[in-house]
Parts: structure tokens; C-alpha cells; sequence
């Protein structure tokens, strides 16, 4: 992997408890050393973690820094941590600060708690899945970061200035970061070459139904491919070096399940579930909440696109072809 990244960018590959995989963290070297990301809140990460920046003589002094892609726990989990342990700054996109405010995450739990059985999840399940706290335990934050980052600004990283990139979708607070003179794009979950990250559903901000990921996604995907960087260096797997060819290969295949969803809709009225279901007749629990957000994907693009509508009935969300 290391030969496909350029001088200077060290990446380092922590596990994670999630069903995504091993995380990536960036050490960019040079005057202003800086850890892009930071893996998990486990043991097992932190001490390969701390490893890591003996190795590469980073230790305590806030003589370097930290900045996360977005506010997902395998990307910011460790923040407080290093923040506490090396007295370093941790800088964070300016929209995370949503969601890295202490309670938030309880909102959350709400919002899912309401929303899977209106998405037609049967209640024995939207049960046992609340057991689990929908997943969301590790999302709770006890501070928020030392500084916010703004799109369309730079922050200095290494020897040289990075453009702060809005790269929504994958969470609403999805940022890269862009280095004109080579290329370089640290992309977060923006786009992954083997695995297109579904999200958490998100309650929208303003507290009415929840954010449309994927139609975010997409715009993010014509970005990157408008941007055009030699390489993406990406939150999971290799990096990917034809990133605007790339793009726009997941734009096509995004495109295509979208259609297959609407061929669904077109038998009859569907609630997401049943989408589900139709796609993905094999699904355990953990499953279902993945499907269930990749399908919510679809469903917005097509109501949006106004090839579908969505009608409430009996405390049910149904969609229907247009
Ligand atoms: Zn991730």
C-alpha cells in the first residue's frame, strides 16, 4: 500500500470492532506533523496507535496535531484520548459539531427508535436491536474538538496547505482533504474501492425526517470526479489511483440499484423493509440496519427524482412508483 501513497504520508491500518473492517490513519511528516484520523476507541488500537508515533518520534508537547475526516468512531475514536495522553489539538469539520456535542448521540437513539418501525421493521426486532443501542454506544463523545475545520479554507499539515473539501454523503459531516500541488486527496469514506460505506441513518439537523445520505453522496462522488486528484487516499482499503474514473464507475452503480429498487416499487407499494427484504432475503439484525440505510438511500434519490412518492398510513412509511 505504501508505494501507491506519496513521500511524506505515512498510513498506518488500526483494526476495528465494525463490520467495515481495519481503519487507515495518515501521519503526514514535516514541519507540522499531523495525524489525519485516529481508529477506534479499543485497547487493541490504541496500542498500536501509540506504537506507531514512538516509532515516528511524535510524543508529548503538542508539538503535532490531529484532524478527523468525519465524526464516525473508527475516524475520530481515539481524539480525547490523544488529546489527554500527548496534550496535542484535535481538529474537526465544522459540520460534526452537531454531533460531537455530549448528548447527542441519545437524540439519535430517539430518532432510529422511531423511525425503524415506521420504516416497516417488525417491533421484535426494533427491540432487540434498541438492546444494542442501534450500534451507536461508541458515537458518544465527552467533549467536543479544540478547533473547527471550514470548507474552502486550508489547514497546514506537513510542509504544505491542504484545502478543506466538503465531501458529504457518507455522514453529513464528511470532509477531505486536497493537496493541489501533487494531487493528493485524503478522502475520508468518500470513496472506497471495496466497499461502498453505507451510514448510519442521520436524524436531519433540524429535527424534521432524517438526511438524505445518498443524494449527498452522489454530488460528493461528481465532486471528486470534477476535482479530478491523482489519487485518493482512503478511511478503508488501498488507495485509489484513478479516482475520477472510479467515481464515476460507483455513480453508474449506484444509479442501477436505484433502478432495480424502482422496478420493486413498480410490482406495488413498499415499505423500506420490504425493499429490504426483496433485496436481501438473508439478512441477520446487524445486517438489516446496513440494508435498511442503503435502501433509505435509494428511496430519497427516487422521491427526489419524483419517480416515486411516499405516503404514511396506519404509522407506516409506503413508497410508490410513479
Ligand atoms: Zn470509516
Amino acid at each position: 500500500m505504501q508505494d501507491l501513497i506519496p513521500a511524506g504520508v505515512v498510513s498506518l491500518r488500526l483494526p476495528t470492532p465494525y463490520p467495515v473492517g481495519p481503519v487507515n490513519c495518515y501521519l503526514i511528516q514535516g514541519e507540522l506533523p499531523t495525524l489525519v484520523d485516529t481508529g477506534p476507541p479499543t485497547e487493541e488500537a490504541w496500542a498500536a496507535l501509540v506504537r506507531f508515533l514512538e516509532e515516528h518520534g511524535l510524543g508529548a508537547g503538542g508539538a503535532w496535531q490531529v484532524v478527523i475526516t468525519h465524526a464516525h468512531p473508527d475516524h475520530f475514536g481515539l481524539g480525547e484520548r490523544l488529546r489527554s495522553r500527548f496534550g496535542v489539538r484535535v481538529l474537526a469539520p465544522r459540520a460534526a459539531a452537531g454531533w460531537l456535542a455530549p448528548g447527542k448521540v441519545d437524540e439519535w437513539e430517539e430518532f432510529l427508535a422511531d423511525f425503524l418501525p415506521r420504516a416497516g421493521v417488525p417491533g421484535e426486532v426494533v427491540r432487540q436491536l434498541r438492546k444494542g443501542r442501534f450500534g451507536l454506544g461508541d458515537f458518544r463523545v465527552e467533549s467536543g474538538p479544540d478547533g473547527w475545520l471550514e470548507p474552502g479554507t486550508t489547514v497546514r499539515m506537513g510542509d504544505a496547505p491542504w484545502e478543506v473539501v466538503s465531501l458529504p454523503g457518507h455522514s453529513s459531516c464528511s470532509t477531505g482533504f486536497w493537496r493541489r500541488e501533487d494531487g493528493t486527496c485524503l478522502g475520508g469514506d468518500a470513496l472506497l474501492l471495496d466497499a461502498y460505506a453505507h451510514s448510519v441513518l442521520e436524524p436531519a439537523m433540524d429535527g424534521k425526517g432524517w438526511y438524505p445520505g445518498l443524494l449527498r453522496q452522489m454530488e460528493s462522488l461528481e465532486r471528486i470526479r470534477q476535482l479530478g486528484p491523482e489519487r485518493v487516499l482512503p478511511g478503508h482499503g488501498e488507495p485509489v489511483t484513478s479516482p475520477a474514473s472510479f467515481a464515476a464507475s460507483r455513480l453508474r452503480y449506484l444509479r442501477g440499484r436505484t433502478e432495480t429498487v424502482w422496478g420493486l416499487l413498480m410490482e406495488g407499494e413498499k415499505t423500506p423493509y420490504q425493499v429490504v427484504l426483496n433485496l436481501y432475503p438473508h439478512l441477520s439484525w446487524v445486517e438489516l440496519m446496513s440494508g435498511l440505510w442503503e435502501v433509505m438511500g435509494y428511496l430519497d434519490v427516487l422521491e427526489e427524482r419524483g419517480e416515486a412518492i411516499r405516503e404514511e398510513a396506519g404509522g407506516k412509511l409506503y413508497y410508490r412508483a410513479l
